[in-house]
């Protein structure tokens, strides 16, 4: 039986990786940007290979236009403290 290659691409660095091994953000239908840690949730989503490029992706406006969304500050850092947990945990 095949496998089925799910690539996605870090939005900050371009890496390509199987999406498990990626960190998702997501925007759900109602327009509420999170991180998705099942990396099932509904809506439209944005990867990132680690913390440093989720940082670098925010500054570079790449997540907002991933997202087609304005991150605001306070969302910002309640996400990238929720990447930063992950990130540790999954290495
Ligand atoms: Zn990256």
């Amino acid at each position: 039986m095949a496998t089925v290659k799910r690539q996605r691409s870090c939005i900050a660095c371009g890496r390509q990786a199987d999406k498990v091994a990626l960190l998702r953000i997501v925007r759900d239908p109602s327009g509420a940007v999170a991180f998705d840690a099942t990396g099932r949730a509904p809506g439209r989503g944005a990867y990132v290979c680690s913390e440093e490029c989720f940082a670098a992706a925010c500054k570079r406006k790449k997540l907002d236009r991933a997202l087609r969304t304005t991150l605001e500050g306070d969302v910002y850092e309640r996400i990238a403290a929720e990447v930063a947990a992950a990130a540790r945990t999954a290495r």
